[in-house]
């Protein structure tokens, strides 16, 4: 209900309530607006309640937002607190969830939970979002981008995304960290996060239904999981440079394709890998390689990259978790 249905109700009930009455009728009256008042404000509590279960057997969603793919990120000085622009960035990421869950609620979307997947985790101004979202926040998480995915969801949506680092184009592309990590593979295929992401999604029967970054990744993404709707909010000319739309106009794009996805959500196909799940990684530096190759389970496949067979994709991201969030120093 919004306020002004709500200001008129109550103006109804007001008029209702004090008509000036004769005294010999007066016990009777007040009985029955007594009963008339309960009348109204049961109808008015049925009326709500239907609205609510309507809105939560709507198709299920995850939402998980990265901010490199976001309209008008480029370097790193919108992406992190020690940047001059991360703190308006914050916002237009914040904006362009909105939009998202905005225009999935419009097109019939039920409950939708969110995750903040980019640097600490911490980066959406929570308090701007509808009250029914519920967010997951910081790391380590063992399902990382898609930690709370699970089988009750109908699909999941990507905001923000960039290529993977095995694109020769896209901005900031890179997969997990850009510091640390030069390839990915799930059974043999490269892949992005969104792809890796996908894959955790699949393992649960859940499809990829809408991507939103630079025109790199919504191609790249497209080719390994098939005609998803893609939001192309900005174009790579560099790794630290692109033609961008104003955050305005992205949260337009953002809109219309979250709307399309959402009214052909059936279309889509989960991207499942057959099991065992083969993971390849490819490492920057020599050390950690010859470290992870002490384990039993881990095979050394050439100088810098591992590789590691795990049952499903939940075993997989826990192990990709593992080498990428521990160090014998970590605190608490
Ligand atoms: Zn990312």
């Amino acid at each position: 209900m919004d306020n002004l249905t709500c200001n008129i109700s109550s103006r109804i009930m007001r008029s209702f309530l004090f008509v000036r009455i004769p005294h010999e009728y007066r016990e009777t009256m007040t009985n029955l607006r007594f009963y008339a008042a309960a009348l109204f404000i049961l109808l008015l509590g049925a009326s709500s309640v239907d609205e609510s279960t309507a809105r939560q057997s709507g198709p299920k969603l995850f939402i998980s937002v990265d901010m490199e793919g976001l309209a008008g990120v480029v370097t790193g000085e919108q992406l992190g607190p020690t940047g001059f622009e991360y703190q308006r960035f914050r916002q237009f990421m914040t904006d362009e969830l909105l939009a998202c869950i905005e225009a999935a609620r419009a097109a019939g979307a039920g409950e939708i939970l969110v995750a903040d997947s980019h640097g600490n985790g911490q980066n959406l101004l929570i308090e701007q979002l509808p009250d029914d979202i519920q967010v997951i926040r910081s790391w380590p998480r063992a399902l990382g981008m898609v930690h709370g995915i699970d089988s009750s969801f109908d699909g999941v949506i990507f905001l923000g995304y960039h290529a993977s680092t095995a694109n020769l184009r896209g901005v900031r592309a890179h997969t997990m960290s850009s510091a640390n990590i030069t390839g990915v593979k799930l059974n043999g295929v490269e892949v992005s996060e969104a792809g890796f992401n996908a894959a955790i999604a699949g393992h649960f029967g859940v499809p990829v239904i809408m991507i939103s970054g630079d025109d790199a990744i919504v191609e790249e993404a497209q080719l390994l999981l098939g005609d998803i709707e893609g939001a192309v909010v900005k174009w790579a000319t560099g790794f630290h440079s692109a033609r961008t739309l104003t955050p305005a106009a992205a949260t337009r794009v953002i809109r219309e394709k979250t709307k399309a996805a959402v009214e052909r959500i059936n279309d889509f196909e989960p991207y499942s890998l057959s099991t065992p799940v083969t993971f390849d990684l490819n490492l920057k530096h020599y050390r950690p390689v010859e470290l992870l190759g002490y384990l039993p389970d881990v095979e050394r496949t050439t100088s810098h990259s591992i590789r590691y067979v795990g049952d499903n994709m939940v075993i997989i991201s826990r192990f990709f978790q593992f080498i990428t969030n521990y160090s014998i120093s970590i605190q608490p």
